[in-house]
């Protein structure tokens, strides 16, 4: 690992005052403290955001939820609010990561951790990633855990996150703290960006934003919530495809239909014209298959994982029936592709 300065700020604008092109926030430290390790990122200072006041909170807002940036992947998932209403959200977090890493990686720094990709952990390799304009050494290297869509010539990595995935199907926003001391909310469809010619560049913060919440709107009423991820093991392991959904049937008929797809794509992944295929529709299997299809038609960007398109059908297909009521089958978190 190599030196760095360390500044532990005790108020948001001290934090603020204290960050720099060569400074990194640390709260949890779960991925970075390893990616410094290393020497995968290499900040000069780091800003320790845990002891600053209120991060740590969950608090009721109008129906819905703010959840501080500090609070823990481990108080989320077990928080009574979140487990009566927002369901999807404790079974993401809870299919995540290990209970000692969940006990310590916070709500603010699971959105922002960095891809799985092997060669983006190999510094002997090429990773537009990790060091912009070296090029891409999984295009023709290992791929499996690649994503599906959204990709560039320039990075095929996947975002890792389940509980982003979640977020996004249940509308949520990022509340962000600007240098300025202003604040704004974005929603989670638009707050990661896409590889482009700059995959080193992930989200729409700015090199001093801070991210102080989550803000949960009141959920869907009389929707069904589901997670499902399939993963390689039954825990401790990230998700080779993974489905959230929060639906709602009406009179027979599916009146709202919040989905999101996890580790097929640089971040939390929708697709409208299969939410548009299921609102007014009689929930059956026909109509699953042709979603499904609907999704996942055409070809992976690497070989080593089309392998994932049948099994992003197949799960997709038991989150709908699951959501719809059609199946009581809750899942079983491990991979069967
Ligand atoms: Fe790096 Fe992305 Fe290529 Fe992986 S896919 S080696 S993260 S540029």
């Amino acid at each position: 690992m190599r030196p760095f300065d360390y500044t532990r700020a005790s108020a948001l604008d001290e934090a603020a005052q204290a960050l720099d092109p060569a400074a990194q926030i640390i709260a949890g430290g779960t991925n970075l403290l390893d990616l410094m390790k290393i020497q995968v990122m290499t900040p000069e200072k780091l800003v320790d955001i845990t002891r600053i006041d209120g991060l740590d909170e969950i608090t009721a807002d109008d129906g819905g939820l703010r959840i501080g940036a500090l609070v823990t992947n481990t108080a989320l998932a077990n928080d009574a609010q979140v487990r009566r209403g927002w369901p999807l959200l404790s079974r993401a977090i809870l299919a995540g990561a290990s209970a000692q890493i969940r006990n310590k990686a916070t709500t603010g720094g699971n959105l922002l951790q960095r891809t799985r990709c092997p060669y983006f952990y190999d510094t002997s390799q090429a990773c537009n990633k990790r060091a912009p304009g070296t090029g891409c050494a999984a295009r023709h290297g290992v791929g499996r855990m690649l994503a599906l869509f959204g990709t560039s010539e320039h990075c095929l990595a996947a975002h890792p996150s389940d509980m982003a995935v979640a977020l996004t199907a249940l509308d949520a926003s990022v509340e962000i703290l600007s240098a300025d001391g202003t604040t704004r909310q974005v929603p989670m469809q638009a707050f990661y960006q896409g590889p482009g010619d700059r995959p080193d560049v992930e989200t729409v913060l700015a090199q001093d934003d801070i991210i102080t919440a989550v803000i949960l709107p009141a959920p869907l009423d009389q929707s069904r919530q589901v997670y499902r991820k399939v993963r390689d093991r039954a825990s401790y392991a990230f998700a080779l495809v993974s489905v959230a959904a929060s639906v709602k049937v009406e009179d027979g008929r599916i009146t709202r239909a919040n989905l999101a797809f996890g580790s097929v794509a640089p971040h939390p992944y929708q697709n409208a014209a299969v939410t548009d295929l299921l609102i007014g529709q009689v929930p059956d299997n026909d109509l699953f298959a042709r979603v499904a299809e609907q999704l996942t038609h055409g070809s992976a960007p690497h070989p080593d994982t089309e392998y994932k398109r049948p099994l992003l059908r197949r799960t997709l297909i038991a989150a709908l029936r699951q959501a719809t009521g059609l199946s009581d089958d809750a899942g079983v978190d491990t991979a069967r592709a």
